[in-house]
């Protein structure tokens, strides 16, 4: 095995025991990404600051561009972001920092997170390292394509709708979406700030643990943040799941899911099933309306949370070449319409328009109401149930090109991940299986707010109990 294929936890007993150097490793990782990310377009930016490597995690790392990392450029893969440097570290970045994590590079998103493809893209779209003619998911493409090409050990992405689960199940790694509330949102470019949640994507359900132990934590510079203490998560890597109740819910499994998905998850069930675990069909009766009341309330808060971009504070600016209304109002449109792309301008009429008066109570107050119902349907159920199962995706990986003119279908890949940010609760994505064209496919856990170690466990069982996780693309 090469360096740069290896996980985070098998590299940091390799440094440990004095038998590879944290810098070696990360010249490795460096030379991978000179060999294929040609092919895969993970990456946008390089680090330009070379890292010290003497710190207790010297872990290479990758890092979406929507986390704001001083002395490199950030742009949330848009135009309009173009040339911005932070002038700090986002919370994220600054515990990375001081465990020693050593950042390789920036990686490509959808533009301000929205989207499923990592198509929307000022840079043009990422690759699937399964298949070069797929998406990788998405918005946290370029995260689960760099550490699924071994382009990176490991990586941050964020997760407003699905951004962090569904890349990853495109990508055969795992995603974590933590509670909201665990990992500070501080210097994470918001798009919809009562959903938004960092996380980690990573080789397997171990180093989602110890990429969880650095992140996690208190912060007051978000006033979201939970002061909650932190568990070691490692500690929930227990190969057990004898008498721990896992829900199914039945609307899950309905027309438009993947045959090869639906078998996937269901050989999965079969496999708690003989290690211990009882299976409880359940019901969600409001998911249904999950994906509209989040295009709602989502794009609701990115129009307000993407009217600070207009030439003056942050970015680029342009300049029309003649005077329409006066020099400051022309500044603004300019900017903005040159500045965002199609997908940007869609959600920003789609939020403007449900928050406008005569339309707010039937849209956006509405959508609150389903929300706090789809919330309810998800308490109701870890009344007697540990965590909940589901796909992530109801299909593997599509085409690129496929679904970019049909807003519609692509918003609907988020079917699986989107309750989970609605009613706040953690969430995982690990692989189980691949379709016959090669393309691997994902489960999702969704558990109890501040219980990511039930996931843990329930994944890792999983995990110590099958091999999908070993797996490699060919690039
Ligand atoms: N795909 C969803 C969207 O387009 C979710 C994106 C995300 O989680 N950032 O909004």
């Amino acid at each position: 095995m090469s360096l740069y294929q290896l996980t985070s936890h098998a590299l940091l007993d390799l440094i440990k025991s004095r038998q590879v150097g944290a810098r070696d490793a990360y010249i490795a990782v460096q030379e991978r990404i000179k060999a294929v990310d040609p092919k895969v377009k993970a990456y946008v930016r390089m680090a330009t600051v070379q890292p010290d490597f003497t710190g207790a995690l010297p872990v290479p790392i990758a890092i979406k561009d929507n986390l704001c990392t001083k002395q490199e450029e950030i742009t949330c893969s848009s135009r309009i972001l173009k040339g911005f440097r932070s002038p700090y570290d986002a919370g994220v970045i600054e515990r990375v920092k001081q465990s020693g994590g050593t950042i390789l590079g920036i990686v490509n998103m959808d533009e301000f997170a929205f989207g499923s493809s990592c198509e929307t893209s000022c840079y043009g779209p990422t690759f699937n390292p399964w298949n070069l003619q797929c998406v990788p998911g998405g918005s946290s493409g370029g995260s689960a394509a760099s550490v699924a090409a071994d382009e990176a050990m490991w990586a941050l992405g964020s997760d407003t709708g699905g951004s962090i689960r569904q890349p990853a199940a495109f990508c055969g790694i795992v995603g974590l979406k933590p509670t909201y509330g665990r990992v500070s949102r501080y210097g994470l470019i918001a798009f919809a700030s009562s959903l938004d949640q960092i996380g980690p994507l990573t080789k397997d359900v171990h180093d989602c643990a110890l990429l969880m132990n650095i992140i996690s934590g208190y912060d007051e510079r978000d006033s979201t943040s939970v002061n909650e203490p932190v568990p070691d998560y490692t500690k929930a890597l227990v190969n057990d799941v004898k008498g721990l109740r896992i829900g199914i819910p039945k609307e899950a499994f309905v027309d438009g899911l993947d045959p090869e998905v639906r078998k996937s998850v269901e050989d999965a069930l079969e496999l708690y099933k003989k290690l211990g675990a009882t299976i409880k069909e359940v019901s969600l009766p409001h998911t249904p309306y999950a994906v509209a009341t989040y295009y709602i309330v989502a794009t609701a808060e990115a129009s307000s949370n993407l009217a600070r971009f207009d030439g003056v504070r942050f970015g680029a600016r342009k300049q029309p070449t003649q005077v329409r209304k006066n020099a400051l109002v022309d500044m603004y449109e300019e900017t903005r319409s040159q500045g965002f792309g199609d997908e940007a301008k869609r959600r920003i009429m789609l939020g403007t328009y449900a928050l406008s008066s005569g339309y707010y109570d039937a849209y956006y107050l509405r959508g609150q109401k389903v929300r706090t119902l789809i919330k309810n349907d998800l308490d109701e159920v870890f009344k007697d149930c540990d965590c909940v199962l589901t796909p992530t995706s109801p299909t593997v990986a599509f085409k690129v090109g496929e679904k970019v003119s049909d807003p519609l279908s692509m918003y609907l890949s988020d079917i699986y991940t989107i309750p989970a940010n609605l009613a706040g609760i953690p969430a995982i994505s690990i692989p189980c299986g691949f379709s016959k064209s090669g393309l691997p496919i994902g489960m999702q856990l969704m558990g109890k707010a501040f219980d990511e170690e039930m996931l843990l466990r329930v994944s890792y069982t999983y995990e110590q109990n099958t091999e999908w996780h070993l797996k490699k693309p060919n690039l």
